[in-house]
């Protein structure tokens, strides 16, 4: 219980962050916690509280008890809060870089987060105009319309790949359209969200409007999934995690799920492309967050015609990455974030290695960084029915296959459960619009690949990567239920 206040310790000093329950820091009520290790060092980082079923039970209740003074507000004044906790991350974007350098390895020179979450809640406190129903007289003798108002308790659970971002991304919408928030952080990254959680004290939402958990899937994620008075669950993971999620609110009180889900994601570059420029996008969408990202093109079909000179320049790029301490501003490789995925990530690299031509990589190198580094990796002419080629890696790992044709182009890229973002490089407009609407994904780059995106545009997946849309001019509505009222008028 308590103050505390996050801070980047000298060495062996432990972070104790706290959970913001019904406006209150605390604990777990059993006070247990599980150990966090930095994923560039090894090093034991801090002991987060592992909330207890009880504990998400609180939060959600503490949540019930405050929606109807929250949905009441002016939303200006919701607005306000979210205004003031935006300047609140802005103030400490270097400070939460620096823990989410500590806990999931994240470069601190490619740190957006902090300040995509700040933009988040900016924008969203001012978006509550547009919470509007409609009106008609198209019915004889009443006035029809529609009212939009919040469900009550919204669930957020998120993962570790880009903390900050979704959790902005989902609660910042929640909250202005009159919902309170439980959010659960990633049990792999939950420093930032629990200095976010000390920041909303200060911003002045009122005690249970929002609030913020720690721990694992087991026991607190499952119980915010199963809990009868969550209305709304809006989670980011993966299939796996999302799957049991949609059956334990199916099976519990149907609430509304949206699911944000993996991918493996296809980019296709035909003879005509600007080589350089495709080898650069396509490396990067790779290379970033060391691949940990669900939109990555992890599939490159080349056209035959440049494949030489296209993998000379995606190789010499991809190789030049500068590993290191993550903390370090001349760093832009971080280590895969924990053990977990280091390992997953080198055993596809294994199986990569049967299937596949290795030309690259291919090789953890925790001797030489004492961490979860792995090398970027590049492999050649992968069966298309391999693992690899199938399954998301979730790491700086990518297959580059060469097609002949447009056809055969589409076909590969399609074939396959995920469909979150696609992209085509070309410089025939015709051919660009036939691919983009051929491919069966959410989104599609033309000229452009992941992690570009537009904030007006709706992001989310096709097939197996989800459920719903979210983006700036959408995610309100995923939050907003919608009344019928019809009135009788006499004369
Ligand atoms: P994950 O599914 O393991 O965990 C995500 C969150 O779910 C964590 O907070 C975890 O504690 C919680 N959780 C785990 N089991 C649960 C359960 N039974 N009930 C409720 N909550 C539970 O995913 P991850 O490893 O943190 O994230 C990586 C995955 O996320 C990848 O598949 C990636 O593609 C996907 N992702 C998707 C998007 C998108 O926008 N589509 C964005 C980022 C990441």
């Amino acid at each position: 219980m308590g103050d505390s206040s996050i801070v980047i310790p000298p060495k062996r000093e432990l972070v104790q962050p706290r959970m913001l329950i019904g406006g209150q820091l605390v604990e777990a009520s059993d006070k247990a916690t599980f150990d966090l290790f930095n994923p560039a060092t090894g090093e034991k980082v801090a002991h987060v509280p592992e909330a207890t079923e009880d504990d998400a039970n609180a939060a959600v209740e503490a949540a019930k008890a405050a929606s109807p003074a929250w949905s009441a507000l002016d939303p200006a004044k919701r607005g306000a809060c979210l205004k003031k906790l935006a300047a609140l991350i802005r103030e400490h974007n270097k400070e939460l870089a620096l823990l989410e350098a500590t806990s999931m390895g994240r470069p601190v020179s490619e740190y957006i987060d902090g300040m995509a979450a700040a933009g988040h809640f900016d924008h969203y406190a001012e978006a509550w105009p547009s919470i509007q129903g409609q009106a008609s007289l198209n019915t004889p003798g009443f006035v029809t319309m529609t009212l939009r108002q919040p469900y009550g308790v919204v669930a957020a659970i998120i993962p570790w790949n880009a903390p900050l971002l979704f959790f902005a991304s989902k609660t910042a919408p929640a909250l202005i359209t009159g919902n309170t928030v439980v959010l659960k952080s990633s049990e792999k990254a939950p420093l930032a969200a629990a200095k976010v959680g000390e920041l909303i004290i200060k911003a002045g939402f009122p005690p249970g409007v929002f609030n913020v958990i720690s721990g694992h899937g087991l026991p607190s994620g499952a119980a915010l999934a199963k809990h009868m008075d969550v209305r709304v669950i809006t989670f980011t993971g993966s299939g796996r995690t999302g799957r049991s999620i949609q059956e334990v609110a199916a099976r519990t009180n149907l609430k509304k799920v949206i699911l944000e889900l993996g991918g493996k994601s296809p980019v296709i570059v035909f003879d005509d492309a600007d080589i350089e420029k495709a080898a650069e996008d396509t490396m990067h969408s790779i290379q970033w967050n060391s691949g940990q990202v669900c939109m990555a093109n992890s599939r490159v079909y080349v056209q035959e015609g440049i494949a030489p000179p296209f993998i000379e320049a995606f190789k010499r790029k991809f190789a030049a990455v500068r590993a290191g301490d993550p903390t370090r501003k001349e760093i832009n490789h971080g280590p895969q974030a924990d053990q977990t995925q280091y390992k997953s990530v080198l055993s596809f690299i294994e199986e990569g290695k049967r299937s596949g031509k290795l030309l690259l990589g291919g090789n953890g190198n925790l001797k030489t960084e004492g961490g979860f580094f792995i090398e970027p990796t590049i492999f050649l002419e992968t069966p298309e029915n391999s693992r690899i080629m199938k399954e998301e890696v979730f790491g700086p790992v990518v297959n580059i296959n060469t097609i002949k044709t447009e056809e055969e182009a589409i076909q590969k890229a399609n074939d396959t459960e995920y469909g979150l973002y696609a992209a085509v490089y070309t410089k025939n407009i015709d051919r660009a619009w036939r691919v983009a609407k051929a491919l069966n994904s959410g989104y599609v780059g033309v000229n452009c690949t992941s992690p570009q995106t537009a904030k007006d545009l709706p992001f989310g997946g096709y097939k197996m990567s989800g459920q719903g849309r979210e983006g700036w001019l959408y995610s309100m509505d995923n939050f907003l239920e919608t009344k019928s009222v019809m009135m009788k008028i006499d004369g």
